[in-house]
């Protein structure tokens, strides 16, 4: 098959990080028959050195047209560039925000994952971690107290400030539905994180959820308080697959989650919308003080590549084949040095990628 995707590179390891996913999705391609277009272009600090916006419209229709977008990272050191004496609204991270809005992306989508081979990284004891734990997180992007209505007054002499929670049910149901067609391909349990006990927005959000739930018989449902599942996450993260939550919630869970997984240039993300195509990246930045030195580390990025090839483009042996290729480099002891460990042989980020191509 022929796919067309759309690169963003974007500043600082995003060049260098994006070059090895690419390489990798042209090993997968080799070997599985596949074609992958691969454009481009320019997004973030690298856009405002060229056309002076982060991002331009010729670029977001390109996007949005593509079957699916590989995002490096965007930004600068903050203070040290003249990307940050402008407007916040015309600063490289402008650019992530007005291609989530301008692709539709309603859906961010988080694994967590401890690789044995990683589990002297895992800040949680062994025999909390016992065989390991594989969930993601499914976060609302677009709705919730961050896109509520807001303001601050003053009340009879004091200050005051109010944020709205508001959800509609089709803005919970699009997520569920993504949650449990995610579920499907993986162990078949979605977790529904919410305050069902106190807030209306919740009971709202557990009544769609038990409605799309309905249409998948063989997923394994169950509610838990967003508290509990703070608690649950450190106490026994082995119990979650799916954890499906609303855009506050979710923030903070994900964060925690990829805490305990231990290395930060390990966690791929995406962010879906209503159609096929997502967009993937790391859940890192763009790393300037280590830009250019070819230290970064890549699986971050090839990670979310094979997102990508599960998630956008269906293939599902294909990404099976990348997470298993990347285990096998970490299984024959090889690492960046963000994950070295003693006995361990130290990869530049070309070589790191180099060995996950020749272990496809
Ligand atoms: P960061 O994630 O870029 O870096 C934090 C620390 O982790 C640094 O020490 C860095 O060297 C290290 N690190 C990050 N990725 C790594 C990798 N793949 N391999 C090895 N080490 C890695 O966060 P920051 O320093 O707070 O932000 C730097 C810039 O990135 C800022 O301009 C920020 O706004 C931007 N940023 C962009 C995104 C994005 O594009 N989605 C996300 C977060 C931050």
């Amino acid at each position: 098959m022929d796919y067309q995707i759309v690169l963003l590179p974007g500043d600082g390891i995003g060049p260098e990080i994006v070059a090895e996913a690419v390489k990798v999705l042209e090993a997968v391609g080799k070997k599985f028959g596949h074609h992958f277009h691969f454009e481009t272009l320019l997004m973030g600090g690298c856009s405002i050195d060229a056309y002076g916006v982060p991002l331009t419209d010729e670029v977001l229709e390109k996007a949005k047209a593509a079957d699916a977008v590989l995002l490096g990272a965007v930004g600068g050191k903050v203070g040290n560039s003249d990307w940050y004496n402008r407007p916040p609204k015309e600063r490289p991270e402008a650019g992530l925000l007005a291609i989530r809005k301008g692709m539709g992306l309603f859906t961010n989508i988080r694994p967590a994952y401890l690789y044995p081979e990683l589990k002297d990284r895992c800040p949680l004891r062994s025999d909390i971690i016992g065989d390991g734990f594989d969930l993601v997180i499914m976060r609302e992007l677009t709705g919730g107290l961050y896109f509520g209505e807001r303001h601050t007054e003053v009340v009879d002499g004091v200050r005051q400030a109010t944020d709205t929670l508001v959800y509609n049910e089709n803005e919970i149901r699009r997520i569920a539905i993504k949650a449990f067609d995610i579920a499907m391909k993986r162990r078949k349990k979605v977790s529904s994180v919410d305050k069902a006990n106190v807030l209306d927005s919740s009971r709202l959000w557990r009544a769609v959820v038990e409605e799309v739930a309905k249409d998948y018989p063989e997923v394994e449902l169950e509610h838990v308080l967003v508290d509990n599942a703070a608690m649950q996450l450190v106490k026994n993260p082995g119990q979650f697959d799916v954890i499906l939550t609303e855009n506050m919630f979710g923030d903070i869970l994900s964060d925690e989650a990829s805490e305990v997984t231990g290395s930060i240039g390990m966690l791929s993300s995406a962010s879906l919308g209503a159609g096929k195509n997502g967009l993937y990246e790391p859940s890192h930045g763009s790393a300037p003080d280590i830009a250019g030195l070819s230290i970064a580390n890549p699986i971050a990025t090839i990670l979310s590549a094979a997102m990508l090839l599960r998630y956008s483009l269906d293939l599902d042996k294909e990404a099976d084949a990348v997470e298993e290729a990347v285990r096998k480099v970490l299984h024959d002891g090889y690492r960046t040095p963000d994950i070295y460990s003693e006995g361990c042989i130290k990869l530049s980020t070309t070589q790191m990628g180099d060995r996950i191509c020749e272990a496809i």
